[in-house]
C-alpha cells in the first residue's frame, strides 16, 4: 500500500476543530510517564528467548530495552533515518576510530560527498588526485571493485600524508560494513572492515490532535516508523478519513547501535493503536521458515488477502450499480464493478495473490487482465492501455504487483480503470465487499508465535496502562 499521497496532505481532519490545548497537555503528560515505567518495561521488552532476529546477520545482537534512571525514555530522542546525512556523519566517525588510539600519527580523514554524475576519478580529481594513484586504489583487491559504481550522496573518506598522497581512503558500506584501502609499500590492499550492530528496543506513544503525523512527531517517531505503522493498520483503519483526535497509539521499535552510539532504527515490533475507541494491536512475527509479517496477538494475519484499490485514483467515476446508462452502449446495463478515473499510464497492482487467468483482448473490455485468486475469487483488470512485460496467462502475480497500465481500451470514453471482484462466478462490490483476512500464522507455529510475541503484548499492555494513567 502507498499511503504518500495520504501523508502529503498530513491526514488533517475534515470536521470541526479538536480540543487542542487539553489534548496537547495529556500527549506530554503521557511521554512523562513513560519515563516512570521504563523500568518495568525494560523487564518486559525482554529479547525473546534463542533465535536472534533472523532477517539479518550474525554479528547483530539483540538487547532489552535499557533506560537509565531519568533519563528520557529512549523512543523521545529523534530517530535518523537512512537517507539522513547525519547518519553518514555518524558512520564516517565511528569508521575513523576504528583504527584506534596507539597506532602513530592516526590520520585525519576528509570526507568527501559523491555528486551526480560522479565516477571516483572525478571526485578524487576535484581533491588534485592523480588517474594513476585513482587506478591503482580501485585495483586494488576484488573488493575495491566497489568503488566503480558510485552513487550521489555516498561518502569517501580520504587520509593523506604531509606531501598529500593518498595513504587510505574508506567507503561506508552501510551501517554494518566499510570497504577500506590503506597504502601498503608501493600499492595499496583493499579489504572489508565488519561492525557490529546491536539491536535495542525503544518506544514511543501518543495522542492523535489534529493529525497523524504531528502527534508521531512529538512522539518522537521518524517519517519512516509513521508510514510504517500507517502500513501495518492501514487494512482497517484509513487515515484519511477515519481518525478523531483522542486517538492514541504506542510503537515499539528497533534501534540499531555502533559502539554504544546510535547510528539507525530497525523496524516496528509492535504497535497498538486505539482509533474512536477501538484497539487494533500488532506484534511481528517472522517464523522458523524466516517469513515475517504482522499479526494480531491471537495470531490472525492484520492484512488482507486483497488490496481494497488496484490503481492510486483520482476519482471513482463510476461505481458499482445494477442499472445504468452505459456512457458508450447509451442503454440501461448493469455495472459490476468499479471504474477508477486515473491518468493515461497508471500502474495498476494486483488486489491479491494469485494466478493470470486471461491477459489479452475481449470485446469491451479492450485489453483485459483476468487474475484467479484460490478457488472462489476472480479480480477483473479492463481498459488497460498495455500489460506489464512479461505479464501472461499462467503467471503468479504478487499482491500490489503492476500487472498493467491505466488506458481507454474497449468500450470507454476516457482514461479509467474498469475493476471487478468476483466472488464464486458472482460480480461483488468491490468498494463494500468484505475482503477476506491474509493467512494466519500457521497452526504448527502457534506455539513459536505465542512465546515469542508474549514479551511485546505485555510491553503494549504497559504502555496502555501508562497512557491511561496519565489521562486521569
Ligand atoms: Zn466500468
Amino acid at each position: 500500500m502507498d499511503y504518500t499521497p495520504l501523508f502529503n496532505r498530513d491526514c488533517k481532519f475534515l470536521g470541526g476543530r479538536p480540543a487542542r490545548r487539553r489534548v496537547s497537555r495529556r500527549a506530554a503528560a503521557a511521554g512523562a510517564g513513560l519515563v516512570l515505567a521504563a523500568a518495568a518495561l525494560a523487564a518486559l521488552l525482554a529479547a525473546p528467548p534463542g533465535r536472534a532476529s533472523r532477517e539479518d546477520t550474525p554479528p547483530v545482537v539483540e538487547r532489552p530495552l535499557a533506560l537509565p534512571p531519568g533519563a528520557p525514555a529512549a523512543g523521545v530522542a529523534p530517530a535518523r533515518t537512512g537517507d539522513d546525512p547525519a547518519q553518514a556523519d555518524a558512520a564516517g566517525d565511528a569508521v575513523a576510530r576504528v583504527g584506534g588510539p596507539g597506532k602513530a600519527a592516526t590520520p585525519r580523514w576528509r570526507t568527501l560527498t559523491v555528486r551526480r554524475g560522479d565516477s571516483l576519478a572525478r571526485l578524487l580529481a576535484r581533491e588534485g588526485i592523480d588517474p594513476r594513484t585513482v587506478h591503482a586504489l580501485v585495483t586494488s583487491g576484488p573488493e575495491a571493485r566497489r568503488l566503480r559504481r558510485l552513487r550521489p550522496g555516498e561518502r569517501i573518506l580520504l587520509a593523506r600524508d604531509a606531501e598529500g598522497a593518498v595513504t587510505a581512503l574508506r567507503y561506508p558500506l552501510g551501517l554494518e560494513r566499510t570497504l577500506e584501502v590503506r597504502r601498503e609499500g608501493d600499492g595499496y590492499r583493499a579489504r572489508l572492515l565488519h561492525h557490529p550492530l546491536e539491536r535495542r528496543q525503544a518506544h514511543a506513544a501518543g495522542v492523535i490532535e489534529d493529525s497523524l503525523f504531528t502527534a508521531a512527531q512529538k512522539a518522537g517517531l521518524s517519517d519512516r516508523l509513521t508510514m510504517a505503522l500507517a502500513g501495518i493498520f492501514g487494512w482497517d483503519i484509513d487515515f484519511a478519513l477515519d481518525l478523531r483526535p483522542g486517538d492514541r497509539f504506542s510503537v515499539i521499535y528497533e534501534t540499531l547501535h555502533r559502539d554504544g552510539e546510535r547510528v539507525g532504527e530497525g523496524g516496528i515490533l509492535a504497535a497498538e493503536f486505539v482509533n474512536r475507541g477501538r484497539v487494533h494491536r500488532a506484534v511481528r512475527y517472522t517464523d522458523p521458515e524466516g517469513r515475517t509479517g504482522y499479526y494480531t496477538p491471537e495470531g490472525r494475519s492484520v492484512r488482507r488477502a486483497f488490496l481494497r484499490t488496484p490503481v492510486a485514483f483520482t476519482r471513482i467515476s463510476s461505481r458499482f450499480r445494477l442499472r445504468r446508462r452505459h456512457p458508450v452502449l447509451n442503454r440501461i446495463r448493469a455495472h459490476r464493478g468499479v471504474d477508477y478515473a486515473a491518468p493515461h499510464g497508471t500502474p495498476v497492482k494486483a488486489t491479491g495473490e494469485g494466478k493470470v487467468i486471461f491477459r489479452g483482448r475481449k470485446g469491451g473490455y479492450g485489453k483485459v487482465v483476468m487474475i484467479r485468486h484460490g478457488a472462489r475469487y476472480v479480480t477483473v483488470y479492463a481498459h488497460l492501455s498495455r500489460f506489464a512485460r512479461g505479464l501472461r496467462a499462467g503467471r503468479r502475480v504478487r499482491q500490489g504487483q503492476v500487472i498493467g497500465y491505466v488506458g481507454a481500451t474497449g468500450l470507454a470514453t476516457g482514461p479509467h480503470l474498469h475493476y471487478e471482484f468476483r466472488v464464486d462466478g458472482v460480480h461483488r462490490n468491490p468498494l463494500t465487499v468484505r475482503l477476506p483476512a491474509a493467512r494466519p500464522v500457521p497452526a504448527r507455529h502457534r506455539e513459536d508465535f505465542r512465546r515469542r510475541t508474549a514479551p511485546l503484548v505485555a510491553a503494549l499492555d504497559t504502555l496502555r496502562r501508562v497512557q491511561l494513567a496519565r489521562r486521569d
